[in-house]
């Protein structure tokens, strides 16, 4: 049998009596569409080449960042909290990250 634990409080999630909340955050880079309306008088061999150069320096950083896909079991309490804010800011106020 698989056993799903709350990625949040780490409380077993018994399949019988909790429901699992499945969540999954896609972060990825976003890129502005491309305007072909631009007027056609610039080198874009010349553009072409920059923009490659620039992705042979980033590298695998470019690619690592284009996009991210996270996944997390939650019970229902945790789904509550999460929905409340889901990105931490209320938690990362109590915790008073700002202290020291
Ligand atoms: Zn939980």
């Amino acid at each position: 049998m698989i056993r799903y634990v709350c990625d949040l409080c780490r409380r077993e999630i018994d399949p019988d009596r909790d429901i699992r909340y499945q969540v999954k955050i896609e972060v990825r880079a976003a890129f502005e569409p491309v305007n072909d309306d631009e007027p056609d008088d610039r080198d874009h061999l010349e553009e072409i080449q920059e923009i490659l150069e620039s992705l042979n320096q980033l590298g695998e950083e470019a690619f690592e960042t284009a996009e991210k896909v996270l996944r997390f079991d939650l019970c229902a309490e945790c789904r509550k909290k999460f929905l409340r804010d889901p990105l931490g800011r209320e938690t990362s106020k109590i915790l008073g990250f700002s202290k020291n």
